[in-house]
């Protein structure tokens, strides 16, 4: 990575806001400020207490994830020559085993248990041209990009066996079984490419390039020759982190939907998908309102799936905010609230997040003082469920509407809050120690998942 987000800034940044010139400009600018106590208070009052479950209601298993990435230059004597390559990791926490691991005076992780943990976690990698780098003779970095994305999505990442799982099927099948293009990515030619499972690679007949059903996702559209391709890496990474989560839920789904109900999916970040790939968020809604209808129908209660997110300006916000709250406190993320506050924006959108955004932010201080940002998905199929964009902002800040799904987010905070991580909980902190360290390659999270035995067998033990 050029620039190294971890040590820039901190240490001259404080001398370079003190000139002058950068003092009379901020002058000029409406941006976050710390809020006077008479705001902060306004502010509090508008929380209200977090519900807790008595006793707490907690998922049997866990399963979190985190995403990282380089793109780095193949070498010192090509710094413009680059690849990135992606990882994503799944940690799956059995609650049992989890009781066992903290010692349950100090609250501390066993490291010796949660390295175990991690023997048993599984990046996914994925290894993409960058600038300057033509894969398979493709005749641009571009046509390169399109043709690797594909390869690595609809490569199998299951380890064989039972656990097939490529993303491009996942891709087509929450799409409803078909996607189409209505022009060639390659030469922009005015055709329609239809995809189906058993069809993913076409041949456009203006130019004879292939085109692909992963050509959907746009990542391609930020990459040129040239140029840094970080941010199609960003939105790779994004993308491709969500992707799995829906390949997760639908592989349970398949094999028992039952079992969905007792289980949690963490995220680290929001539910959101940004930048090109950002349709993809209305298909996420659209299989969560399978999957929770389904559960319905079972009698049983919905799918939680949990966002968190340690960083932003809606945490930059929280921080701020945090010493005026009482503990044991919530609130809603609602656009009003979120325009006011944090955005300070005059002429905000009627929806916020209206094209990237597949859940509902809260804001969550807990009985330990520790404040965090969490999401849970939008208990709505569509964003045109209410008629427009200022209706759906009204429904989506509802709190009934989002039945038992707050109070289980809640409960779960609070069970995997731990001082160690700050405003970050322990699965999440796993899977994020597990993202940026390689160890086990191959998708054996995905087999210990999709192992039909799981919902059976309460004492369920990580393999050897
Ligand atoms: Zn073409």
């Amino acid at each position: 990575m050029p620039y190294d987000r971890q040590s820039a800034g901190k240490g001259g940044h404080s001398d370079f806001v003190r000139n002058p010139d950068v003092q009379a400009f901020l002058a000029d600018c409406d941006y976050m400020r710390e809020p006077s106590e008479a705001e902060a208070q306004a502010i509090a009052s508008t929380y209200m207490p977090a519900p807790a479950g008595s006793p707490p209601c907690l998922p049997e298993y866990v399963v979190a994830s985190d995403a990282s990435k380089s793109d780095t230059p193949i070498s010192d004597k090509l710094p413009s020559t680059q690849v990135g390559f992606i990882k994503v990791s799944h940690v799956l926490i059995t609650m049992d085993r989890y009781s066992e691991m903290i010692d349950p005076k100090t609250r501390f992780v066993d490291p010796f248990k949660a390295a175990e943990l991690h023997r048993s976690a599984a990046p996914i990698t994925f290894t993409l041209p960058g600038s300057n780098i033509r894969y398979k003779n493709a005749k641009s970095v571009k046509d390169g990009f399109r043709r690797a994305v594909f390869q690595q999505l609809s490569t199998n990442r299951g380890n064989g066996g039972a656990s097939q799982l490529k993303l491009s099927d996942t891709l087509i099948t929450i799409n409803n079984k078909a996607i189409a293009l209505e022009k060639c990515p390659s030469c922009g030619t005015r055709h329609t490419f239809s995809f189906t499972l058993g069809g993913q690679q076409l041949e456009c007949p203006a130019c004879n390039e292939p085109v692909f059903v992963t050509d959907w996702l746009r990542l391609h559209e930020d990459v040129s020759d040239f140029g840094d391709n970080a941010s199609a890496m960003t939105r790779m990474m994004n993308a491709v982190e969500h992707l799995l989560l829906a390949a997760l839920i639908l592989q349970v789904f398949g094999a028992d939907a039952r079992s969905l109900a007792k289980m949690a999916f963490v995220m680290d970040g929001p539910l959101a998908i940004f930048g090109q790939p950002a349709k993809l968020h209305a298909r996420l809604m659209d299989l969560l309102a399978n999957v929770n209808e389904r559960l319905r129908e079972l009698g049983l209660e919905p799918l939680l799936v949990i966002g968190l997110q340690k960083t932003g300006e809606v945490m930059d916000h929280a921080n701020l905010i945090s010493r005026f709250l009482p503990v044991g406190v919530l609130r809603v993320l609602d656009d009003e609230y979120r325009n006011k506050y944090i955005k300070g924006n005059d002429s905000p959108a009627a929806n916020f997040g209206n094209e990237t955004y597949y859940g509902q932010d809260f804001l969550f201080k807990t009985e330990r003082k520790r404040i965090f940002n969490f999401a849970i998905p939008y208990p709505f199929r569509t964003k045109s469920e209410g008629g427009n964009e200022a209706q759906f902002a009204r429904n989506k800040a509802e709190l009934p509407r989002y039945g038992s799904l707050i109070e289980r987010a809640c409960d779960f905070i609070r069970h995997f809050e731990m001082d160690l991580y700050e405003n970050s909980i322990v699965p999440v902190a796993l899977a994020h120690r597990h993202a940026s360290i390689s160890i086990v390659p191959g998708g054996k999270v995905l087999d210990i998942i999709t192992k039909t035995g799981l919902q059976h067998t309460p004492q369920h033990r990580w393999p050897k």
